[in-house]
């Protein structure tokens, strides 16, 4: 049986909640079904925090939650989800869930493969991960269920697995990262319990399909708190091997300084609400991977720009097996590479170009980070600054000056 606590005892602030969230619930619950917002949203209502996304679950079976809105789809094979539309807004409605362990089947690790069954409320609150991601908000009587102790946990700063940790592990390893993410997000503890299994079971993520650690890992590194995130993943020991690309990186002194600050400029614009671009960001976890076979392929006898496109070919190939890079990440991150030693070429009418370039703000924030980082000289940068903010004129100036 879970805990009731009403408005005046968790003291959500109703005006957080969106508009559309409510239209969905009240639908729902018009048509005779149940409603809540559930996991991360009452979560971060709790907190105080607006939440950035709305996820509805109900006893509705997909089919039902369709039939109710103009525009909603139904989504996903292995289990149904609802996406209910209003114009840009997009809410997710789930139907309950029902426990995964028993009779689920699982890989020789202990792993779910499938769980695609409904339930029961409670038993949907089982199967969440956290105890702060398992409570319930019915916005129309204002009432907070918490299954499993959720709001003294908030209230505590503490994140806490349901159930039996090594459990919930096997069954998930993902949840491994999850626990990481949280943690340095919300700057919550790890109750000891839940962190005690981590660091040993931290193998068993490497029989998570590829691209499901990749959608993880993109949650953390895009979080705001993506250096947090990892300074918490090297502390639960969780980094060797999962991340070879930062096993790499992060033994290089230059290379860990122009992580440090790729991700930093990463978090400050995520927190400032601006678009932050994965493939900026892979691109920049990698560049010194890509430098060091550069250097490698000119010391070999290429000239530079194949020599890069060698280096380039080399990363991207080990990196799309490992992390499962989509392909349209793999693109941008080669098209910001590649556009680094053109920076270097300031001559005639090259700059102007360079100018024209679709991806000429990626490429010359990403050279901002070299300079920053001491891989190059920043005059180099400033020159840009200059070139790119120059009238006519100016930019004259700029390359009568470097020639
Ligand atoms: P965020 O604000 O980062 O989106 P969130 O809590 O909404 O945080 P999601 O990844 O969007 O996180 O997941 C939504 C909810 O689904 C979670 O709150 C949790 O209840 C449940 N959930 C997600 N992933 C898992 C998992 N691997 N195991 C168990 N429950 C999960
Ligand atoms: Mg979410």
């Amino acid at each position: 049986q879970p805990v009731t606590l009403t408005a005046k005892e968790h003291g959500i602030d109703p005006k957080l909640v969106s508009s559309n969230a409510i239209r969905v619930t009240s639908s729902l619950q018009d048509a005779g079904f149940k409603a809540f917002l559930v996991g991360g949203a009452v979560r971060d209502l709790l907190l105080g925090v607006k939440p950035k996304d709305f996820d509805i679950a109900t006893n509705a079976t997909p089919e039902q939650v369709k039939r109710l809105f103009r525009r909603a789809f139904i989504i996903g094979k292995r289990f149904q989800i609802v996406h209910v539309m209003f114009g840009q807004d997009l809410l997710e409605v789930t139907t309950f869930r029902g426990s995964a362990t028993d009779g689920a089947p699982k890989d020789e690790h202990g792993r779910v493969l499938r769980d695609n069954t409904f339930g029961e409320q409670h038993e949907d609150a089982l199967r969440r991960d956290f105890t702060i991601n398992a409570m319930y908000y019915d916005p129309a009587s204002q009432i907070v269920l918490d299954y499993h102790g959720g709001i003294a946990d908030i209230r505590n700063k503490t994140l806490r697995i349901i159930g039996v940790p090594e459990e919930r592990y096997r069954e998930d390893p993902v949840r491994l990262l999850r626990v990481v993410r949280f943690a340095a997000r919300l700057n919550f503890a790890i109750a000891p319990d839940t962190r005690a299994p981590i660091a040993v079971m931290a193998p068993l993520i490497n029989n998570v399909p590829a691209a499901r650690v990749f959608d993880e890992m993109l949650k953390l590194l895009m979080s705001g708190h993506a250096l947090a995130c990892l300074q918490q993943l090297r502390k639960e020991g969780l980094h060797h091997g999962l991340l070879p690309l930062l096993d790499v990186v992060l033994e290089q002194p230059l290379g860990e300084k122009f992580v440090r600050l790729a991700l930093a400029s990463t978090d400050e614009r995520v927190r400032e609400g601006k678009p932050v671009s994965p493939g900026f960001l892979f691109a920049s976890l990698l560049w010194h991977q890509v430098v060091e076979k550069w250097n490698a392929y000119q010391a070999a006898g290429e000239y530079p720009i194949p020599a890069l496109h060698l280096a380039a070919d080399d990363v991207l190939n080990t990196q799309t097996d490992k992390l499962a890079l989509q392909r349209k990440i793999a693109s941008d991150m080669r098209d910001i590479w590649a556009m680094q030693p053109r920076f270097d070429r300031r001559v005639g009418k090259t700059p102007y170009k360079l100018l024209e370039h679709l991806r000429l703000r990626a490429g010359y924030d990403f050279l901002l980070l070299r300079c920053a980082s001491g891989e190059i000289d920043s005059e180099i940068g400033e020159w840009w600054t200059a070139f790119i903010a120059g009238d006519g004129a100016e930019r004259e100036e700029l390359l009568a000056k470097k020639s």
